[in-house]
């Protein structure tokens, strides 16, 4: 018997260590982000940075040979429901999206040398990254991407339009991904390439303003940019992985960075929660607090047991990634990404309505996680699209009835039943005069009063 929800002691200390250094080192980051430009928050993190780093926290999603921690997805999702607090929480500890999913495909996939050039520094925090799939005309289905790398020579002519880039207005290179052999089947079209931001014809036109981000500003930690890849010239050393292997190798970036992003929004979820909690236990209206009304009673049971549910399902998905490799545990991703999803939303929405107006307002950092929130149910593939892989699994299973009567209609298995024991069904009718219509009470049963 092998199922255990303990922590060892060891790693719990860690997990201790990480609470309370992002509830007092990095929440407070938060309100005085916007006075800060992106070289004064790179000299804020720098010192936290190398506190992390001396607790073995510091890249924690890569194995020890590639300068990381090598714990795996049931500790890292741990770790990353305490980063989830706060936005500006993964940067402080080296895992912060797109970098750690980059750094997890250069690991996979590239040379010794794209790796001494890319990958150690990006995992040192000394550059950074930004992955380049989304387009204007392409996003749920990359099968439509438009960009193309054409081979010319010993270089790669990149040519196409991406928006959504995050965090490439501040990266020091971008993964672009790109249609190689535009007649090969759909899933093989794409390859994946390494560019340094500064080549010529990376334009980055500008930092698409959002509902997490409403306000235009570019260059700036968390932006997400649109960008013209003209004439983009590249070596050919700049391909990572093999020529085709692009959706093979978004999948292995996407896997468990999908579990990290479900962590996390159950770190946003239980703060949001906490504040639902302490305004039930002190706002009064209508003779009583509103702790007291059942209404609440049932929003507070509600998102408890919503994100118990979303924590236990998201850590078995971590788990089966771990002992059984990230093929396995894909529909169990696609389940949480769509459910986490939605509780991170239902637990935010009641803080904010239980909040009044203080809840609508920027005075609490609720709304700021209601537009984040928003947002969950759309990057990283649409809640539609994984209740599509989820439904496909359950649909594997099944097939049309014979007749078309279903298979548990209660008639036709009970005439099977009759069938199947009718012997001693004739017994019985012989001894005790039973027949299967009368139901008369057993004689030796007294009738209920
Ligand atoms: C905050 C944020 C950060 C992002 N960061 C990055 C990044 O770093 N790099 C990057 O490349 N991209 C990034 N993206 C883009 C993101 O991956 C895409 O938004 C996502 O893949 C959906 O693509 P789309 O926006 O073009 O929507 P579309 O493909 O136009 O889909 C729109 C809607 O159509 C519906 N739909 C689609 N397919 C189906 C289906 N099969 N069944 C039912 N309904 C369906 C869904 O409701 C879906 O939301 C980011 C997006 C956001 C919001």
């Amino acid at each position: 018997m092998a199922w255990d929800f303990q922590t060892e002691p060891e790693y719990q200390a860690k997990l201790d260590w990480a609470r309370d250094f992002v509830r007092e080192e990095i929440w407070p980051l938060e309100t005085v982000f916007s006075e800060l430009s992106q070289d004064q928050l790179d000299r804020v993190y720098a010192p936290l940075q190398e506190r992390v780093k001396e607790q073995g926290l510091w890249a924690a999603h890569l194995d020890p040979e590639l300068g990381g921690q090598g714990y795996g997805q049931v500790k890292l999702g741990l770790l990353h429901e305490i980063l989830g607090t706060s936005p500006f929480a993964p940067n402080a500890f080296g895992c912060q999206a797109p970098d750690s999913g980059n750094s997890e495909i250069l690991a996979l996939a590239g040379t010794p040398e794209q790796k001494e050039r890319w990958l150690e520094p990006l995992l040192a925090g000394d550059i950074k990254s930004a992955f380049s799939m989304t387009e204007p005309n392409a996003g749920a289905d990359p099968t439509l991407l438009q960009t193309t790398a054409v081979r010319d020579g010993d270089a790669w002519v990149i040519n196409g339009h991406k928006w959504f880039s995050s965090n490439a207005s501040i990266a020091d290179v971008l993964i672009v991904m790109a249609v190689t052999d535009p007649d090969a089947r759909p899933h093989q079209r794409a390859s994946m390439f390494i560019v340094p931001a500064d080549t010529p014809g990376v334009n980055i036109l500008r930092d698409v303003a959002t509902m997490e981000h409403p306000q235009e500003e570019f260059g700036k930690l968390g932006g997400h940019a649109e960008i013209l890849y003209e004439d983009v010239r590249v070596p050919a050393d700049a391909l990572l992985g093999a020529e085709g292997a692009g959706f093979l190798i978004a999948q292995h970036r996407l896997g468990p960075g999908r579990i990290h992003h479900c962590m996390r929004w159950l770190g946003v979820s239980s703060r949001a929660f906490d504040m639902l909690c302490e305004r039930a236990t002190y706002r009064y209206a209508f003779g009583s607090v509103l702790a007291e009304k059942q209404t609440v009673q049932n929003w507070i049971a509600d998102s408890a047991a919503q994100m118990q549910a979303a924590r236990l399902m998201t850590l078995h998905a971590a788990w089966r990634m771990d002992t059984e490799g990230a093929a396995a545990a894909r529909t169990d991703i696609s389940m949480i990404k769509f459910f986490g999803a939605q509780v991170l939303h239902d637990v935010i929405d009641r803080a904010v309505q239980l909040h009044g107006s203080l809840g609508y307002s920027t005075d609490l950092p609720l709304e700021a996680m209601y537009r984040f929130a928003r947002a969950a149910r759309r990057y990283d593939g649409p809640a539609e699209v994984h209740r599509l892989a989820v439904a496909r699994l359950g649909l594997l299973g099944s097939a049309p009835p014979a007749d078309e009567v279903p298979t548990e209609h209660v008639p036709t298995r009970r005439a099977a039943a009759r069938e199947k024991v009718a012997e001693i069904l004739e017994t019985v009718t012989a001894n005790d005069c039973w027949t299967p219509r009368a139901s008369a009470p057993s004689p030796r049963r007294r009738p209920a009063s």
